[in-house]
């Protein structure tokens, strides 16, 4: 696990388990410590994981409380839930429904990424539009966009904004979402926060003219343009995303 500060109040804890076949991702867990509550956006593959970053937050701030976030429901964002029995796990309404309808296939999709036995735990708040904790100044936010059940989470004070996988750098990858154009306008809603930074689940901090690079590239597909890459990696995705989009 390695650690990276964000601003005045986040920590991006980064972790290489998926980074191997057939993911080849770095995956975060974004933390923002806030006055009385230590905000968790995303709990990753398990309580191992989980614990390493709570003897993190605890040695360094003391004891505060957690309230959990899932940006939505695949598995590598939701399995560490266990931890978190007792707190309040926030997300949107979809998300709780996917991890219940899904959550299992998912489960035994990825064996090779099990540490410790996985419990699903389902959030046990859910929002439509969004839920704010005006105290802490922070907003999670529905946008639909990498998949339906995607929601984000905006911090005000340090104008910072986690986007789960809805952003990816260049383009968005492993969508599995075929509504593009409710995708633009999450990805038009972000700039229009004109953020200071933006955080990401899959890669280091960014910034606005990556959201802008995957609008073009979302609008591109819309038009139906034909859309080449130079860089093979970045070129693997774009067909991806092709094949997703003809395959439904
Ligand atoms: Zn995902």
């Amino acid at each position: 696990m390695e650690y990276t500060y964000i601003g005045n109040r986040g920590i991006l804890f980064t972790f290489n388990e998926l980074n191997k076949e057939p993911y080849y991702c770095i995956t975060n867990v974004y933390v923002i410590v806030g006055k009385k509550n230590y905000f968790v956006c995303d709990t990753y593959l398990g309580k191992y994981y989980i614990n390493k970053i709570k003897e993190f937050l605890e040695s360094k701030y003391g004891k505060k409380n957690y309230i959990v976030f899932n940006s939505h429901s695949h598995w590598d964002h939701i399995w560490g839930n266990s931890e978190f029995k007792d707190n309040l796990i926030v997300s949107h309404e979809k998300c709780r429904e996917f991890i219940k309808l899904y959550g299992e296939q998912e489960i035994k999709k990825n064996p090779d990424f099990i540490r410790d036995e996985v419990e699903l735990i389902l959030p046990n708040i859910t929002f439509q539009k969004e839920i704010s904790f005006e105290e802490e100044g922070l907003i999670f936010f529905y946008s639909p966009g990498h998949s339906e059940d995607s929601s984000s989470c905006y911090d005000i004070i340090d104008n910072t904004l986690f986007v789960g996988d809805n952003v990816d750098d260049p383009i968005p990858s492993s969508m599995c979402f075929n509504n593009l154009s409710i995708y633009l306008d999450t990805l038009k809603k972000y700039l229009e926060l004109d953020v200071d930074r933006v955080i990401q689940s899959h890669g280091p901090e960014i910034d606005n003219n990556v959201i802008r690079e995957n609008a073009l590239y979302i609008r591109n597909l819309i038009d139906g343009k034909k859309i080449i890459f130079n860089e093979s990696e970045v070129e693997r995705k774009h067909q991806e995303n092709i094949d997703f989009l003809l395959s439904i």
